[in-house]
Order: structure tokens, then C-alpha cells, then sequence
């Protein structure tokens, strides 16, 4: 069964699952835990919940087919490269997951760490986390001070040179949103450089306080003019991306290398049909879900190493990533979901994608 996972397209892209806790507010609701995660055998098991309590689609999802007294589907198990539980610790999941990526950037390879789930389960405290509180620091700030103290500890003749950008893809549109002029950009093409972002700012940054600050200030203009903040964080992938050139002298002669680092708050996962989202909406709704089923479509076909045909061209993320997923580059999706019985049908549906994707 595992007979493929050590092959070496596969070792590229790495799944992990995480669950975040049991509300308060769904407890008090009166929903059950649906979600068995056991980190020993890295494996999660959901079990529908039973057709009586009737939480099963009060989501609004799909109209349920089954027949009255039939039993419900029996608990699905999916294994992925590590399982979280709602306990874990954010450095725990920093160690585990982005640590071995970051550290390959440190040493000239391309990286791309991406959070997918459904609104509302955890992406962006995985990534972001809460930042004025050191233990519930995310992957993002946990990797702005690893980079900084692996310059401080390099060789003397070691020299570093940090950059750093953050847009985000809204529409199938790119914005930067570290400029104060968030015009939609255009991806373009060069015979050496690849696939870029004409007109992207970057700014060389020197410490853990600069990055902060530049987070801060596209935080602050992915909501700019915009009343539904969190309406719009869930409909657009945000991707902050860190540049690491470095040069060293080894046997007197002067070495450069780059490294590259995306880190990517995907935008929610669940089907939009049942927000009843028309017009305008509706429009974007088919944009994102092509984004993220081009994303998976891309990750698939690097997963089987057999295709001859790597669809990247097919969503503006999957386009802007492409020097970033697969070949040297390292892939990690953190699948993140809700255990509670009212959302089973989208965590079934994230632990399909992130299955899919291995
Ligand atoms: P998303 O970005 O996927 O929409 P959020 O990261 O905003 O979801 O999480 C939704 C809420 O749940 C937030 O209040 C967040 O702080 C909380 N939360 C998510 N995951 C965890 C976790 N592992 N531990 C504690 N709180 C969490
Ligand atoms: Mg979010």
C-alpha cells in the first residue's frame, strides 16, 4: 500500500491533517465529535453522524438520498504523513512540517507550504497563528525566526540576502498587498526567470521585526475598503513568498544560491453552492474552486510520477507556484478541518483532497 510513497516524486509532496478543537459554542449547540485522530498510526477516522440527530447536512449541504431507517456510511480511515489532534502544539506542527522545508531553502531548494480546509478550521491560526502570543505563533513567524537565527549562527564568510513579498489571488486577479497602490498585476512570463508577477514588490528585509511589520501591513490592505474582511480572507489565497539569496566562499572560490519559500493561506474549501451565492458571487465561487481543483490536479499528477503532463497553467496559483511544486522543490499541504458532526460532509470532502493529493 505504501509502496509508492518512497518514490522519489512522492517524497516531494508531503500531506498532514489537523483538527482543531471542539468549540464551545458547538457544544453548547449540541453537536457530537465525529473525528478520531491517532497520531501513533498517523490516521484519522470520521464517523457520519447518525441520521437522527440531523446534523449530518444541516449545513445546508447536498439533500440527503438515504432512506428513512437506513444506516448511515460506516467510519472512513485516511493515513496521511502525520495526524494532529486538537492538542498539538504549534511548534510541534512547526517542527514536523515546515522546519525540514525551511531548512532545505536555507540551503538553495524552493518550498511551498500551503493550508487547505474549510472556513473557520484553522488555516490561518497554522499559519499565522496568534502572533503577540509566543506559544500560539504559527508557521509563518516560526519561520521568520528560524531563518534569522540560522544567518546569526552561519560562518563569518556566509552573506544572506532576505527578501520578502505577499500578495494575494483574489478573483483569479493578483494583488500585492504590500504596495499602497493594490492594482491587479499581471503574471509574465521570462525565458530565465520563469513564471513572475510583473511589478511585485519585495523589500530586503534585515530581522524578525521587519518581516513582522511588512505582515502587519499586508494584513492590513487584504481588507482595506472592504466590510466583509473575513467574507473576502475566505474567498482569496493570500501567499507571503521569502527569498534567500546566500553566497559563500568554499575553497576560495565564491558560491551563490537561492532558495525560495511560499507560504500560502489557501482560500476556504467548501463547496459554495451552499452559501446560494448568484451574480457576482457566483462568479468568483467557480473561481476559486477551480484554483483549488487545479491545485490538487497538479499535485496529483506530480504524486504519481507518471504523467507526462503537469497542468500547471490551468489557475493563476498553480502558475505563480510552478517553479515551487515539484522537481527540486519541496510540497507541504497542511489539510486542516472541524470535528464536529455538523460539518461531516466538508471533512469528508478535505480528507478526500488531502488523500488525493498523496
Ligand atoms: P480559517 O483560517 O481556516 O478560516 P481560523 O484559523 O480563522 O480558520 O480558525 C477559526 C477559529 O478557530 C479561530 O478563532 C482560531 O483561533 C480557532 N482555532 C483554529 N484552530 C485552532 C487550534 N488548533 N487551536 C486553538 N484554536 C484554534
Ligand atoms: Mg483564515
Amino acid at each position: 500500500l505504501t509502496g509508492h510513497k518512497y518514490g522519489q516524486s512522492a517524497e516531494a509532496v508531503k500531506v498532514v491533517v489537523r483538527c482543531r478543537p471542539f468549540s464551545e459554542k458547538e457544544r453548547a449547540a449540541g453537536h457530537t465529535c465525529i473525528v478520531d485522530v491517532d497520531e501513533s498510526r498517523n490516521c484519522v477516522t470520521i464517523t457520519a453522524p447518525k441520521l437522527s440527530d440531523g446534523s449530518g447536512s444541516s449545513d445546508g449541504g447536498k439533500p440527503t438520498t438515504a432512506t428513512p431507517g437506513a444506516s448511515a456510511d460506516p467510519p472512513k480511515s485516511f493515513t496521511f504523513d502525520s495526524v494532529f489532534d486538537s492538542n498539538c502544539k504549534q511548534l510541534d506542527v512547526y517542527n514536523k512540517t515546515a522546519r525540514p522545508i525551511v531548512e532545505s531553502v536555507l540551503e538553495g531548494y524552493n518550498g511551498t507550504i500551503f493550508a487547505f480546509g474549510q472556513t473557520g478550521t484553522g488555516k490561518t491560526f497554522s499559519m499565522e497563528g496568534i502572533r503577540d502570543v509566543p506559544e500560539m505563533r504559527g508557521i509563518i513567524p516560526n519561520s521568520f525566526v528560524h531563518i534569522f537565527s540560522h544567518i546569526a549562527a552561519a560562518p563569518s564568510g556566509a552573506k544572506f540576502l532576505v527578501r520578502a513579498s505577499y500578495l494575494e489571488i483574489y478573483n483569479e486577479e493578483v494583488r500585492d498587498l504590500l504596495s499602497s497602490n493594490p492594482s491587479k498585476l499581471d503574471l509574465k512570463e521570462h525565458p530565465d526567470m520563469g513564471v513572475y508577477v510583473k511589478d511585485l514588490s519585495s523589500f530586503v528585509v534585515k530581522d524578525v521585526d521587519e518581516m513582522d511589520k511588512l505582515m502587519n501591513q499586508g494584513n492590513k490592505n487584504r481588507s482595506v475598503g472592504f466590510t466583509e474582511m473575513n467574507a473576502r480572507s475566505s474567498r482569496s489565497h493570500s501567499i507571503f513568498t521569502i527569498t534567500i539569496e546566500m553566497s559563500e566562499t568554499r575553497d576560495g572560490k565564491e558560491c551563490i544560491r537561492a532558495g525560495k519559500l511560499h507560504l500560502v493561506d489557501l482560500a476556504g474549501s467548501e463547496r459554495q453552492s451552499k452559501t446560494g451565492a448568484t451574480g457576482d458571487r457566483l462568479k468568483e465561487a467557480t473561481k476559486i474552486n477551480l484554483s483549488l481543483s487545479c491545485l490538487g490536479n497538479v499535485i496529483k499528477a506530480l504524486v504519481d510520477g507518471k504523467a507526462s503532463h503537469i497542468p500547471y497553467r490551468d489557475s493563476k496559483l498553480t502558475r505563480l507556484l510552478q517553479d515551487s511544486l515539484g522537481g527540486n522543490a519541496k510540497t507541504m499541504m497542511i489539510a486542516t478541518m472541524s470535528p464536529a458532526s455538523y460539518n461531516y460532509e466538508e471533512t469528508i470532502s478535505t480528507l478526500r483532497y488531502a488523500s488525493r493529493a498523496k
